[in-house]
């Protein structure tokens, strides 16, 4: 089978040749594209990519912070302004994954995979989707829920700097240090006069995609750090989650340990 390989100046060509081919794919990394590819997957037959210089731009400032869909893992681990990040860039595969594996191919990778998906978003990121006739925005929640909807090609992500030491990320994983997860959890805990003021927690893998935690975060609202403020959110830690089973767990596993990991993480216990 041949696979064709058109190549765009600019993301919104790129984009426009990915919602126009049924069997069209965007090539991101290629760390999972390329394994399909290798495996003659009969449904990939053109790969689109683009070499606009806005696919893999990075800033950041006191306030928000802009990926370009193309950043790779690697280079996130790069940038020191961004370690509060680092854990879950960390977290993607081991180092030669990490060179290649991009943001935007994050966003589409299934579960249990997804692993940095699942920190952008509790960090309440959003994403750009380009388009022929345009950029438009969207919550990346929306994003994810509606992702294989159709064929849009991502060109950025943004969400505001967390403040400082309210980021917390971890990975479950038999295997270490670049283990599949069993599950992830990251979680963005503001706190004001020592209570927590706007949680945001998201899971991967307990899901088809990485989902918030949304019952949690209501239980935490307004409450301590501490194990008797964290109770009643850990007593709703599995609300809204719909773990599969798979090589690497069962659904039943995943939901036993997601408590006691939501526990370490709240608490401060958690080691990557
Ligand atoms: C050995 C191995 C270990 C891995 N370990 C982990 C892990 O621990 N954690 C984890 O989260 N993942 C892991 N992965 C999965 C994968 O490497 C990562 O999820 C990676 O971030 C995917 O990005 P990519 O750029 O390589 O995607 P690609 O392979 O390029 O693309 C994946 C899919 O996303 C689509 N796509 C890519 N970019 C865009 C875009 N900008 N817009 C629209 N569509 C796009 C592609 O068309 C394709 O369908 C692993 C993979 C392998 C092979």
């Amino acid at each position: 089978m041949t696979v064709n390989v058109k190549t765009y100046a600019r993301l919104a060509d790129a984009a426009g040749a990915l919602s126009s081919e049924r069997g069209a794919r965007f090539l991101g990394g290629g760390t999972l594209l390329m394994r399909a590819i290798n495996e003659a997957d009969p449904e990939v037959e053109t790969i689109v990519r683009s070499t606009d210089p806005s696919f893999l731009h990075l800033t950041v400032s006191s306030g928000r912070v802009e990926l370009g869909a193309g950043v790779t893992m690697a280079a996130l681990l790069a940038e020191r302004e961004l370690a509060f990040l680092h854990p879950a860039a960390r977290a993607v595969g081991g180092p030669a994954i990490r060179e290649a594996a991009t943001v935007g191919g994050n966003l589409f990778a299934p579960a249990p995979y997804g692993d940095f998906a699942t920190a952008l978003l509790a960090l309440d990121a959003t994403v750009t989707l380009a388009g022929g006739a345009g950029q438009r925005e969207q919550p990346l929640d929306e994003f994810l829920g509606r992702r294989d909807r159709g064929a849009s090609l991502v060109s950025m992500v943004a969400f505001k700097r967390p403040p400082a030491d309210a980021f917390r990320f971890l990975k479950v994983t038999r295997v270490h240090p670049k283990g599949i997860s069993i599950l992830s959890i990251a979680a963005q805990l503001p706190t004001a006069s020592g209570r927590v003021a706007g949680a945001r927690i998201a899971y991967g893998a307990m899901n088809r995609t990485p989902v918030r935690a949304k019952a949690a975060e209501r239980a935490l609202e307004g409450r301590a750090l501490d194990a008797a403020g964290i109770a009643p959110a850990l007593a709703v830690a599995t609300d809204g989650t719909a773990p599969v089973d798979d090589a690497i767990a069962s659904a039943w596993w995943r939901s036993e340990i997601l408590p006691v990991h939501l526990r370490r993480l709240l608490l401060g216990e958690s080691k990557v």
